[in-house]
């Protein structure tokens, strides 16, 4: 008996706009500008990850339009993957829900999985391949759309017990608000696992206003303030 036919992805141009300030901040002083562009093309024809020099906020510019990566990256981020995950279970080591945000085909629900048997992973995408991860079992439920969404953020409201955010704050144009929705669908006591650079390309630590921006939105950040990969807990009082 044969599968049903997965869902088909339609092709999308590579790069978005080209942006002169900080999603994070609004700071024009970044490093690391894409090559090979020129006004007669009106696009670059690649993105390079930029870094603020004021907020240390690392994003891809321009923003890639979701789509699958390459198999030789995809082989290098499952070992990332196992990390991440293994780094989750010392603060959590049974959670029943998860989501994981910007997944793409599931590739970290489908690692995390190993270190999580009992654990239900959902996934939200902006394109329809996270409807292809469904259909290959990779998560159990698929959301089509981003967390700022409002009938996406209403839906999954205090939900989650894990939401994971693997390298996702740089490639969205509003890090603090997609960060801002992360929260609010996570149950208060849950977890948040922001993995925010790519450190096979360049070794940064996270944003300076992440961990700040955390707490402030009543966190606990469980891990070092230079780590590239963030562990926090939504305290009760959370709003
Ligand atoms: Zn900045």
């Amino acid at each position: 008996m044969s599968a049903p036919p997965a869902p088909s992805v339609p092709p999308v141009p590579p790069y978005g706009p080209y942006r002169e300030d900080c999603p994070w901040c609004g700071s024009r002083r970044l490093r690391g500008r894409p090559r090979g562009d020129g006004p007669r093309q009106g696009a670059p024809h690649r993105s390079v990850l930029a870094r603020c020099s004021d907020c240390r906020h690392v994003f891809h510019n321009p923003l890639l339009t979701p789509g699958p990566e390459h198999p030789a990256v995809r082989a290098g981020a499952r070992l990332r993957h196992g990390l991440a995950a293994r780094a989750l279970i010392r603060h959590c080591p049974e959670p029943e829900s998860w989501l994981d945000v910007g997944t793409g085909d599931a590739d970290f629900p489908h690692t995390a999985r190993t270190h999580f048997p009992y654990t239900s992973f959902d996934g939200l995408d902006p394109t329809r391949r996270v409807l292809r991860a469904r259909a290959a079992e990779r998560v159990e439920e698929a959301f089509v759309g981003r967390l700022t969404d409002p009938h996406i953020a209403a839906r999954l409201r205090g939900r989650y017990d894990v939401v994971s955010l693997f390298q996702h704050l740089e490639r969205v144009p509003d890090p603090r608000a997609e960060l801002w929705a992360a929260l609010r669908v996570l149950r208060p006591g849950g977890h948040l696992l922001v993995d925010a650079a790519d450190p096979r390309r360049l070794l940064l630590g996270h944003p300076v206003g992440l961990s700040a921006e955390l707490v402030a939105r009543g966190c606990t950040v469980l891990t070092g303030s230079r780590a590239h990969r963030v562990i926090a807990r939504k305290d009760a009082s959370a709003p």
